[in-house]
């Protein structure tokens, strides 16, 4: 358990006044379910956001605590159909209501008016990232307090290497607010969480059985070989620090 004095502080302060390097030493060596639920005992206006991969396992654990979970999940519009799909079978499986935030259609038709359906491939990815996923991310946080992320250390070395369990999302946070982050996998490994997820029967998209890791859009992730890393299967066109869509700004910041 943390310290009462910590655990009120938070409750009554937010992440804007808080030591978070303090809350972040308390919590690191705690389980991510325990993580999971000292996050949901905190804040009341606090939601999971489920990427339809192997986070899964975060909406699992919660559901373990409480049902009445708030899971959202983005829809660029360019999924694979398999992860609809399972977005669809996780939606049934535990009983939860899970909201997709889509892009602006305004904003989507310029820039395929302007550059085609395939500017990425010549650009780089920020500006249809910026438009598919960021503005709807953005769109959502500004109505909570706190999300949950499935961030792992071991996902990328150029940018996930240092993640601590609690961040100070100032990214994302709404205007004269705070925003808390919770990333309870961040010391987790893969093999932990396909573990977890095999121990525990949790669905899992199927993309995984054929040589997926990462998953992301469709036309920007493709399937790794053996000893090559997950990250490689993402915008393999570019360079290997600039593979974060943006979602997890204060990464790259930081
Ligand atoms: S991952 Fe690719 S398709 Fe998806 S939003 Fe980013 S650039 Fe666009």
């Amino acid at each position: 358990m943390l310290p009462r004095n910590l655990s009120k502080r938070v409750r009554i302060m937010g992440s804007q006044a808080l030591n978070l390097v303090d809350v972040d030493s308390s919590l690191a060596a705690k389980s991510p379910l325990e993580i999971i639920g000292y996050a949901l005992r905190e804040f009341d206006n606090i939601a999971i956001s489920f990427s339809g991969a192997e986070d899964v396992v975060l909406i699992d654990m919660a559901c373990r605590i409480r049902k009445d979970i708030e899971v959202f999940s983005l829809d660029t519009g360019r999924l694979h159909p398999e992860t609809y799909r399972f977005i669809d079978r996780v939606r049934e499986h535990y009983g939860i209501a899970i909201e997709l935030m889509m892009p602006e259609a305004a904003a989507v038709e310029a820039l395929v008016r302007e550059k085609g359906l395939f500017s990425f491939y010549r650009d780089d990815h920020k500006e249809c990232c910026g438009v598919r996923k960021i503005n709807p991310l953005r769109r959502k946080l500004a109505t909570l307090d706190a999300w949950i992320t499935g961030q792992r250390r071991d996902q990328s070395p150029n940018t996930r290497a240092e993640i601590p369990v609690i961040q100070d999302d100032k990214a994302f946070a709404r205007a004269g607010g705070t925003l808390t982050k919770f990333n309870p996998l961040s010391n987790w490994t893969s093999q932990q969480v396909w573990d977890y997820i095999r121990g525990n029967n949790v669905p899992y998209n199927e993309l995984h059985d054929r040589g997926f890791i990462s998953i992301g859009c469709e036309p920007c992730t493709r399937p790794v070989g053996p000893g090559q890393h997950e990250r490689e299967g993402r915008w393999w066109w570019e360079e290997a620090t600039k593979k974060e869509c943006g979602l997890h700004a204060v990464n790259i910041e930081s």
